[in-house]
């Protein structure tokens, strides 16, 4: 890897602006490329970009590549891993890092096996060892255990789950220099094409955004009192989520699965009724700062990792707690 010289992070935009994944990349990223000595580069693909370059030159980029091509301007896994693999023959990045995030799992896979490397999956943590090699630490055995890998390849790709790096803002830090470019893409490169589009509607606060979080479990015996959790959400300024027995009962659906295979939260208060704490929730949600819990089992796994905690049956316990709230919050 004599001339790599770079990190490269692929970054993302929702609603119209910079991702919080992104804003995490280019933090690790910084700090990864400070440790080489080296460049932190970041690229965006769609249209109409330069409005966003402002936001990452807040995080230290050294350069910013905006890939511009109107058939960049809906994701499609074929066009985006052409104009990464094009831009990455250029400027040889050392590592490339993604976001565990749709686009992110999506992509990562594909451009690993057009670049011919392999790919550390899942990585909650991401350092560079005496060899320049980035070491990535994942969890496993359902996060009862991590695993620490060293990637050999070149270049090394990673993906990074989100809400696990604290954003930190490195103001001139980077040389700032803006590329655009034009790659070469043609129609008749897409192999799979989407259809139709849908929207799931949000209200309120975001899951992964919240700072608090009130979760419901197979304990709850239906989809009906996830309703009664809605509200208690919505009385306290935050959004509702869900273990997966939950979501695989069809009770609610699965966007709002916390856990190993579903979103990771990081609120200051995780408010759980009737989840009984295994580690694949678990590993959705360790970084809550305070998790208070009902459950009618006194021994259930979820009170090791509670501040607070009520044993008994949440018909009982739910409603007085969410009325103390309204009278807390002046609600009727
Ligand atoms: C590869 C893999 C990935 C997984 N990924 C995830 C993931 O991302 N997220 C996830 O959540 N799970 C995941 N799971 C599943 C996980 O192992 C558990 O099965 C699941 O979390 C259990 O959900 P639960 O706590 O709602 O249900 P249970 O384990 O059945 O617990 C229900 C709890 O409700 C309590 N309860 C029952 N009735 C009442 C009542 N009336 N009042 C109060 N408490 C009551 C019970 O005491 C019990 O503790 C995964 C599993 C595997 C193998």
């Amino acid at each position: 890897m004599a001339n790599c010289q770079n990190i490269l992070v692929i970054g993302e935009l929702t609603e119209g602006s910079l991702s919080s994944t992104t804003k995490e990349l280019l933090t690790v990223g910084r700090n990864l490329a400070d440790s080489l000595q080296e460049d932190l580069n970041v690229v965006l693909l769609g249209e109409n970009l330069s409005q966003y370059t402002s936001d990452l030159l807040f995080f230290g980029t050294d350069t910013i590549y905006l890939a511009q091509h109107s058939l960049l301007e809906d994701y499609q896994d074929d066009l985006y891993v052409e104009a990464i693999t094009q831009l990455a023959a250029s400027t040889n990045p050392r590592s490339i890092l993604l976001g565990k995030t749709l686009t992110g799992k999506e992509l990562g896979p594909r451009l690993a096996f057009k670049l011919g490397t392999s790919l550390l999956q899942d990585c909650i943590h991401l350092a560079i060892d005496t060899n320049k090699n980035l070491v990535g630490k994942r969890p496993i055995y359902g996060g009862n255990a991590l695993a620490e890998i060293t990637h050999i390849g070149t270049p090394q790709l990673a993906i990074v789950r989100p809400k696990t790096i604290e954003v930190s803002v490195q103001e001139q830090k980077g040389k700032g220099n803006i590329n655009e470019y034009v790659p070469e893409l043609s129609d008749s490169m897409i192999q799979a094409r989407t259809i139709e589009k849908v929207d799931e509607p949000v209200s309120g606060v975001r899951l992964e955004d919240a700072r608090i979080v009130v979760s419901g479990g197979r304990g709850l015996g239906g989809p009906e009192p996830f309703r009664d959790l809605e509200d208690l959400a919505s009385l306290l300024g935050g959004a509702t989520g869900a273990s997966r027995a939950a979501c695989d009962a069809g009770w609610i659906p699965s966007s709002y699965q916390v856990g190993l295979t579903g979103k990771t939260i990081t609120p200051d208060l995780y408010i759980t009724v009737g989840i009984s704490g295994a580690s694949q929730h678990m590993a959705g949600c360790s970084g809550a700062k305070i998790i208070v819990s009902i459950n009618k089992d006194s021994e259930a796994n979820i009170f090791k990792d509670s501040a607070f905690g009520v044993v008994g049956d949440w018909k009982e316990v739910l409603p007085g707690f969410i009325d103390q709230i309204k009278s807390m919050t002046n609600a009727s």
